[in-house]
């Protein structure tokens, strides 16, 4: 074959290695003051969630376009969706490579963690946000910490590896109790990982309130566990190792972003892609595949997924609320 026509018809390894974090259900069992909407969102949660047959159809697309690494089931909340386990087992059985992972508020671990662990999941991030139970009745709208750590005991039973429980910073919420979660996580030997809070939807409502950065996060926990030393980055995660052998994540989504390396897209539960969560048009990747043009909807996801490096800077954080993308 000439050499120019070996090189218009790319190969996948000339293309950077896909994270998709695939949103299962808009639904969501939690109303989390800085995610999700307080009233008036009610058309928003009806309909059109994706079957099965059409998620994997996506996902093939998906998958053809560029090699899937890593995929992240979200929400909503992932485990509300009727039958998680039954999807899970199918795209672990069309892409088996590919590490697939979900995020969860852990509300409904207690009774599923086993089976998904059964059907092909293999790890799992919880979010928990504070350990002191009024205070998380305030903040997410119910009174469910108990669901939360139960959920997380099943799921170490379950046999999931390291378990990591996410954490958003949030002033009012955990500012003052930080090493409460930390001291939580290494005694179950979870890994916490703290997470800038994103002005995104109703979070820029309350982010100048709430905000703290992770530096400062890291200064409290270091005045009462000693000081840690950076193991460097993992994805988009900078990870600290504590004297007393314990690791700390910090997602510095606002003080140190880490656009020029973000490898993710992100399919919604409606069949959108979105190359960043601060993209408010997206690609209506489902129509693309209903009108059978999968050429165009290959070469839409691959502009979407751009160069590595090359992704846009932020320029206005999107008003979509963070419970549609999934995070
Ligand atoms: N319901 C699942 C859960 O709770 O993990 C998955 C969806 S939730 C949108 C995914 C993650 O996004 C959670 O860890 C949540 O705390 C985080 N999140 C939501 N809004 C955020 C914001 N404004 N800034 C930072 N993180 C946020």
């Amino acid at each position: 074959m000439p050499q120019q026509n070996r090189k218009t018809v790319p190969d996948m390894d000339d293309f950077h290695p896909l994270y998709l974090r695939l949103s299962v259900t808009e639904r969501c069992n939690l109303r989390c003051a800085y995610c999700r909407p307080q009233t008036g969102e009610k058309g928003m949660m009806r309909g059109s969630t994706l079957s099965d047959a059409e998620i994997l159809g996506l996902l093939d697309l998906v998958g053809s376009a560029l090699p899937i690494d890593k995929l992240r089931i979200t929400g909503g909340d992932p485990l509300l969706r009727p039958r998680l386990p039954v999807l899970v087992k199918k795209i672990k059985r069309r892409f088996p490579s590919t590490l697939l992972v979900a995020t969860t508020n852990g509300l409904l671990l207690g009774r599923q963690a086993e089976e998904l662990r059964s059907a092909g999941l293999d790890s799992l991030n919880v979010s928990l946000d504070t350990l002191d139970p009024r205070v998380f009745a305030r903040l997410c709208g119910i009174d469910g910490l108990q669901s939360v750590l139960q959920g997380l005991k099943s799921a170490r039973r379950a046999g999931f590896g390291k378990i990591r429980i996410n954490t958003v910073l949030l002033r009012s919420a955990n500012g003052g109790t930080l090493h409460d979660l930390f001291r939580f996580a290494g005694n179950e030997d979870f890994e916490l990982r703290l997470i800038e809070l994103m002005p995104i939807g109703v979070a820029a409502e309350i982010f100048d309130q709430e905000f703290f950065s992770a530096g400062e996060a890291l200064e409290m926990l270091s005045l009462r566990f000693g000081v840690p030393r950076s193991l460097g980055l993992s994805g988009t995660a900078e990870r600290y190792l504590f004297p007393n052998g314990q690791v700390l994540g910090l997602i510095r989504t606002q003080s140190a972003p880490f656009c020029a390396s973000c490898n993710r897209l992100r399919l919604d539960s409606r069949g959108w892609l979105y190359p960043c969560l601060h993209d408010y048009e997206g690609i209506d990747l489902f129509a693309l595949w209903r009108s059978g043009r999968p050429e165009e909807a290959i070469s839409e996801i691959r502009r979407a997924h751009g160069t590595p490096g090359v992704k846009r800077p932020i320029k206005d954080w999107t008003s979509r609320p963070m419970i549609r993308i999934g995070g």
